[in-house]
């Protein structure tokens, strides 16, 4: 399975990053090996000092598809997530300045935490649901998949022209703004519509 993610999905954190509004949506792949293993702390890797949480709205993907309309985009997913896409910001940075990928800085082990998965229909719509980060139990990130540049429909019809999506392929959607450093010791948590979905201890 894959991991495929999306960037500057909020306008408000695009603008925190200083980057450039995106005509179409930003688009990078986590391998399968990026997941932090269930009830795992999170260890900052050696190659950075400056680890961001990105805490985001997860999709998991239940039957293969491509070219997808966005028409029919809500039959290829019936379960809802929250999760955080780790960034290595410093490794991001350089990788950004020469133009190069960035896996490095995206994908390594433990850098995709994926909670648990509620099923959609419990929502009336999945295009206004409340989430948040809470670091050491202080609100850190809000979001409302309201505020996304690209809804989660529209994202499955465009990353299925590049990208055949399987059964238990995750979308992370983007962050909204808020992202910040993490530090040992810090305790991440994450709610969604009030529930929480994961709890992370960092080392
Ligand atoms: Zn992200």
């Amino acid at each position: 399975m894959k991991l495929i993610c999306i960037g500057r999905n909020y306008a408000a954190h695009i603008e925190e990053l200083e980057n450039e509004r995106p005509k179409e949506p930003v688009v990078f792949i986590k391998p399968d090996s990026a997941i932090l293993p269930k009830e795992q702390d999170f260890y900052i890797p050696e190659f950075s000092n400056d680890v961001h949480y990105e805490v985001e709205v997860l999709v998991k993907i239940k039957k293969v598809g491509k070219h997808i309309s966005k028409q029919f985009a809500h039959t290829y997913y019936d379960e809802i997530g929250l999760g955080i896409d780790f960034t290595a910001r410093d490794v991001q940075a350089q990788l950004k300045t020469k133009g190069l990928p960035w896996e490095k800085a995206k994908g390594f082990d433990g850098s995709a935490v994926v909670g648990k998965w509620l099923k959609k229909d419990k929502y009336e719509n999945i295009d206004n649901l409340h989430f948040s980060l809470l670091k050491n139990g202080e609100n850190v990130q809000e979001g409302n998949t309201s505020l996304m540049l690209w809804k989660i429909d529209e994202l499955i019809a465009y990353v299925s022209t590049y990208f055949m999506l399987k059964k238990g392929d995750i979308l992370f959607t983007g962050t909204p703004a808020g992202v910040g450093k993490v530090s040992p010791n810090d305790y991440l948590s994450g709610t969604l519509e009030g529930e929480n979905m994961f709890e992370i201890t960092v080392r």
